[in-house]
Order: C-alpha cells, then sequence, then structure tokens
C-alpha cells in the first residue's frame, strides 16, 4: 500500500518509542521520531521493575490499574522487537524493613497492598530462606508480591530502535523547536508537515511555541547506581525501608544489581556525595554481601510528573497533536497500554482527513 499519512513522534524515550512501534503498523502511515539522543532521558536512569504491587500507594489507584494492565502488554511487544518472553522476568519482589519502625511501616504499605487487591504474602526467612539469601541478618520477615516483575529497559530500548529503523521509521536525531497546531515540525535545521504529531517529550517543560495543553509537567529526579559482584544467585526484586528510607535492588542476574532510593521533587542533575553515600550505606546494610560490589555506572534522569501524579494522553484543543507524559515512576510499566491508548487517538486525528 502506498504511504498516504506522515506522523511525527517527538520524544524517543520509551513512551515514544513504543508509540512509535503502534504507529509503524497503522496501514499507510510513515512515521518519523525526533530525538536528539534517544533513551538517553528517565529512560536510561530506569530500573526496568513492572512493580504495580510494591508502588501501590493509598492515592493511586488509577495508575494502579493502567499498571496492571500493562505488565501483559510487554510480552505483545516482545514478540514484536524479536526479545524472548523469559526477558520478563516474573520474579516477584520481596518487601522489607530494617529496624523495628521499619516493620511498622510495612505493615501499613500490607493494608495499602491489600486495598488495591494486590496478592501478598507474608514471609519468613526461617521459612523461606532462598528469599532471604544474602539479606541483614536483623531481617527475619517481609512481604513477597508475586505479581511484580522487571525488564531491562537497555535491551528494549536498543530492540525498539533496530526494529523501527527496520521498518522504515526515520529517525531525526535533532530537538524539535517549535510545533504547530496544524502538524508543521521545526528544528534548527528546518520544517516538515505531518497530518499528526505525538510529543512524548518526558520531563521537558513544552515551550510557548507548542500547542498549548491542559497538562504540563514537572520532573523529578531519581538515581540509579549499576553494581557488579561476583557468585550471587539470581533472586527476587528487593524493596526495603531503612531507617525511614526507601531502598529498592533489582537483581538482573549474573552478578549485576541495579540499586536506588526514592524519588526527590528536584530536577537538578548533579549527583551529590552524601545522596550517594546513603544509598551505598543503605545498599550493604540491607545486602551486606553488596559491599564488595564494583560500582559500573551512575545513571541520573527526570521523571515526568502530572498535577495528579497520573499519566495523561490529551489531544491540543483544535489541532492535530497529542501529548503523551505524566508517566511519573511507571513508565517502563505503562508503556504498552499508554502506546496502544495512543494509537487509538492519533489514529482519529489521522481518519479526519
Ligand atoms: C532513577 C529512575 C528510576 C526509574 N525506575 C523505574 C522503574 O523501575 N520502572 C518504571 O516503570 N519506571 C521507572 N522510572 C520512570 C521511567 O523511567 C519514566 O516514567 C519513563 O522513562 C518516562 O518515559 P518518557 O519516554 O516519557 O520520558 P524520557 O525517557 O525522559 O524520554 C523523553 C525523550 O524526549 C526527548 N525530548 C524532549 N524534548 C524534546 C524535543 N523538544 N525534541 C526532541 N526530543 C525531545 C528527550 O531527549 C528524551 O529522550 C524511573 C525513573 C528514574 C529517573
Amino acid at each position: 500500500m502506498s504511504v498516504s499519512k506522515r506522523v511525527a513522534v517527538v520524544g524517543g524515550g520509551i513512551v515514544g518509542l513504543v508509540a512509535a512501534l503502534e504507529l509503524s503498523e497503522l496501514p499507510g502511515v510513515s512515521v518519523t521520531l525526533y530525538d536528539p539522543a534517544p533513551g538517553t532521558g528517565a529512560t536510561y536512569a530506569a530500573a526496568g521493575m513492572l512493580a504495580a504491587a510494591a508502588e501501590a500507594r493509598p492515592d493511586e489507584f488509577e495508575s494502579y490499574e493502567l499498571q496492571l494492565q500493562s505488565i501483559p502488554g510487554w510480552l505483545s511487544v516482545f514478540a514484536r522487537i524479536g526479545i524472548d518472553d523469559s526477558h520478563l522476568h516474573r520474579s516477584g519482589t520481596l518487601y522489607v524493613g530494617f529496624d523495628a519502625s521499619d516493620r511498622r511501616q510495612l505493615e501499613q504499605l500490607r493494608s495499602v497492598i491489600l486495598a488495591h487487591g494486590a496478592e501478598v504474602e507474608n514471609v519468613r526467612r526461617s521459612d523461606d530462606f532462598d528469599q532471604f539469601a544474602g539479606l541483614h541478618p536483623n531481617i527475619q520477615t517481609g512481604l513477597f508480591l508475586p505479581t511484580d516483575a522487571w525488564v531491562d529497559p537497555d535491551l528494549v530500548v536498543k530492540a525498539l530502535i533496530e526494529v523501527l529503523k527496520s521498518r522504515g521509521v526515520s529517525f531525526v536525531e535533532e530537538t524539535v523547536v517549535s510545533c504547530s497546531s496544524e502538524g508543521a515540525v521545526s528544528t534548527n535545521a528546518g520544517t516538515s508537515h505531518f497530518s499528526a504529531v505525538l510529543l512524548a517529550t518526558g520531563s521537558a517543560a513544552l515551550a510557548a511555541n507548542f500547542p498549548r495543553t491542559v497538562n504540563s509537567v514537572r520532573p523529578v529526579r531519581g538515581i540509579t547506581a549499576h553494581l557488579h559482584v561476583s557468585g550471587v544467585p539470581t533472586g527476587p526484586m528487593v524493596r526495603a525501608f531503612v531507617r525511614g528510607r526507601d531502598f529498592y535492588a533489582v537483581n538482573r542476574g549474573d552478578g549485576n544489581f541495579v540499586i536506588g532510593a526514592s524519588s526527590e521533587e528536584r530536577s537538578e542533575m548533579g549527583v551529590e556525595l552524601g545522596e550517594l553515600e546513603r544509598l551505598f550505606r543503605d545498599a550493604s546494610e540491607v545486602m551486606p554481601f553488596l559491599e564488595g560490589s564494583v560500582v559500573g555506572e551512575i545513571r541520573r534522569g527526570l521523571r515526568p510528573a502530572s498535577a495528579s501524579n497520573d499519566p495523561f494522553l490529551e489531544r491540543a484543543p483544535d489541532s492535530r497533536v497529542a501529548y503523551s507524559s505524566g508517566h511519573f515512576r511507571h513508565g517502563i510499566t505503562l508503556a504498552p497500554v499508554s502506546a496502544s491508548a495512543t494509537a487509538q487517538l492519533m489514529k482519529e486525528i489521522l481518519d479526519e482527513g
């Protein structure tokens, strides 16, 4: 079939890339993706947890439901980008508290998780020794959340870019400086015209010369550290309250770990020594064997958060432009469900002629 409609995706993070995959499957549509450095935004920093249960928050029921719907959607994405199902790692999360006050916090979290209808099991070191292997001896009990899973965002982004290129999606490695309601997209190199435009720009604020939107985003910074230690078997993701602070570790197998801490309402990209020191100290307290690990990369990124903390997909009024962002702490988890909704909206815009 001859290509008759041109679609632009602005932003090649996980949200834009998975949406571009869906859009590349619409008949008679050609896709152009603009990003000066695809895959290097928040997506690059993400640990890849698909942890709807562990992420349950009292005021985020909508996001929880979307995450649950989205997790199986990764298998459909994998099938289309040539990744084996085994890369959806259904390891579950072991959630623990370090001291007595942390364990009380864990009890409160258990009520929240149950209120969301998620599966949660009380586990004890004496009964489930393998799950607790390597954790500090203080940690004798915890919650196991069997439905949580993880993917490796690096693997996924690489495969997505390769498949999109092989499908004829054209990558323009430039920043979009303006976008009109009629679908004119400009970089410093020139302007191209599209039948529909998707803005998937993550935490970047839309400048005045973009269509006016109802929603906006604020950046919430986070860091992850990549560690390696030999001779450690695969295990569940570990989440912990450590003297009131959040800590998580994803055991990616072969001794590779990604660790991180809670979100911070700040946007400076610099990483402070004290912040790293706290993260590494919490890691060594919860998982003492990590003290001997080798530090690889430190990654940082800005999570795109909306006013309600929920993701949004909107069409800018009287325009050919859709805007998808606000995926906050869950962009990897939500990308499949978000991309399906986006493709539907873009199709509606295209069908208008
Ligand atoms: C430390 C950390 C850990 C995280 N861990 C997890 C996790 O375990 N699980 C999970 O589900 N989520 C996690 N997240 C959240 C997740 O990473 C984000 O929700 C997700 O990456 C958002 O994707 P995005 O595509 O909207 O944004 P981004 O990945 O930031 O991509 C936006 C892209 O838009 C491009 N762009 C912006 N403006 C323009 C422009 N004008 N022109 C062209 N291109 C432009 C940027 O270059 C960038 O590549 C984590 C985030 C952080 C920071």
